[in-house]
């Protein structure tokens, strides 16, 4: 195979000013993550590898990745994995890309319960599963349902349950929210479902506009209004006793508590916010009368 003269840190080097100049956030790592891909080794092996050749193929489709970085393709999407959670996660553009503060909705489910509670879950509008499969982690006798209203998303979930040999806990659903369940069927109603607002959505990045799905993060003009659908839904679905855990924005505490207490103030107690590490209120937690 005919090998390319310059050695990885020249292809690093240009990568890196390539990326910067497209104004791409942490150029360097991402030029070594998706040379590490390449050469199907790991970040560590490139960075302590630097005079290693690459052959000329790995050399054009390390040019050609690069390329669509620059353009704001997610990095995720072109390594197609995501840790979250400390577990790796396929991801594809049909699905949102884990972010870490959805880990704050997992860390709030898991004081609920004992950790062996033989726990019947929902995980709404799951997209890459990452939250049904950290739900099954945490809470090793649970059983859960994984539910999308995009059945390509659904796809992605169950490549992720196979991949955690969860398959024989977690099934699917394609539903829109909790439609597709009976009445008092679940002790947990999770989802970390759009929230984003019209005029929000124009202010977030174009990277995040021009390639992740939009029908998981815009929910409306208010960005709530999933948030209380599934809310009025979820007091039929859950069980007495049981919670709902949800994703919110930092300001949208005040008016999902006030739309519970004004709404439905006999079918909810012991509703509150839970902050990320950044103390913003991230979780909104209520349980069922
Ligand atoms: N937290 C996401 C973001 O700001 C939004 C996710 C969502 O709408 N569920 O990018």
């Amino acid at each position: 195979m005919p090998v390319n003269f310059c050695p990885l840190s020249a292809h690093l080097g240009m990568a890196e000013r390539r990326l910067r100049k497209a104004g791409v956030d942490s150029p360097r790592l991402s030029a070594e993550l998706l040379l590490a891909k390449i050469l199907d080794k790991d970040r560590l092996w490139v960075i302590t590898h630097l005079d290693t050749h690459l052959n000329s193929s790995q050399a054009s489709a390390f040019s050609r990745w690069v390329g669509c970085r620059a353009t704001g393709v997610p990095i995720a999407y072109l390594l197609e994995s995501k840790e979250f959670f400390g577990l790796e996660f396929a991801v594809t553009s049909d699905v949102l890309i884990p972010r870490p503060e959805t880990e704050v909705l997992l860390e709030a489910a898991s004081t609920l319960w004992p950790s062996d509670e033989n726990l019947s879950f929902v995980d709404v509008g799951t997209g890459s599963g990452a939250i049904g499969v950290g739900m099954a982690h945490t809470f090793p006798n649970s059983r859960g349902v994984l539910t999308d209203l995009s059945l390509r998303a659904l796809h992605v979930a169950q490549r992720n349950v196979a991949a955690h040999h969860l398959d024989s806990r977690l099934s699917f659903i394609c539903s829109d929210l909790l439609s597709a369940f009976g009445p008092r069927s679940m002790q947990a109603v999770l989802s970390n479902p759009p929230y984003v607002s019209s005029v929000a959505y124009w202010k977030m990045s174009f990277e995040i506009r021009h390639f992740e799905p939009v029908q998981a993060l815009w929910s409306g003009v208010h960005g709530t209004e999933v948030h209380v659908k599934l809310l009025r839904q979820a007091k039929r679905t859950l069980q007495s006793g049981g919670w709902i855990c949800l994703e919110i924005a930092p300001d949208q505490a005040d008016a999902l508590q006030e739309c519970l207490a004004e709404n439905w103030p006999r079918d909810w107690t012991e509703v509150s916010i839970v902050q990320d590490w950044a103390g913003r209120d991230r979780v909104l937690r209520a349980r069922r009368v």
